[in-house]
């Protein structure tokens, strides 16, 4: 735990906190987007995934899928469930953002990047891509 850490600090807000489970808490975000909008984030202070523990991980995802039908129950959308990369999260606690939509993450992406929404790819610009993502994978300790 880090005192300087705002998401740490949350898991004490229970004015906020949603669920605690074992490893896992739900927190209602600091800046909503919209109602709904809540964190799924593990108790210790990770800065990065590959720090969880296989039993963290494996609530997180558990976690997901409760809160996901919990979403729907109370605002009548599952959730988009994004992740930011490290360079781009405003707090390095590692946290999975939910968010009630009637829309999946494909649509939020093609608009927001003014992006075709369901064209299919030619497989040649895929193969390319698989190469070149595969060849950068190896190259990364
Ligand atoms: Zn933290």
């Amino acid at each position: 735990m880090s005192d300087k850490c705002a998401l740490c600090n949350e898991l004490n807000n229970t004015r906020h906190v949603a669920y605690i489970g074992e490893h896992v808490f739900i927190v209602v975000n600091l800046r909503l987007l919209k109602p709904g909008h809540v964190l799924i984030l593990p108790k210790k202070h990770w800065e990065s995934f590959d720090e969880l523990t296989a039993a963290e991980a494996k609530e997180m995802f558990e976690v997901i899928e409760k809160c996901s039908k919990a979403l729907k129950i109370v605002y009548g959308y599952y959730p988009i469930v994004a992740i930011n990369p490290l360079t781009r999260r405003s707090e390095k606690h590692v946290h999975i953002h939910l968010l009630p939509s009637d829309h999946g993450l494909r649509d939020y992406i093609a608009t927001y990047e003014n992006l075709p929404h369901n064209e299919e790819a030619p497989s040649e610009i895929r193969e390319i891509i698989k190469e070149s993502i595969a060849k950068a994978m190896n190259e990364i300790e």
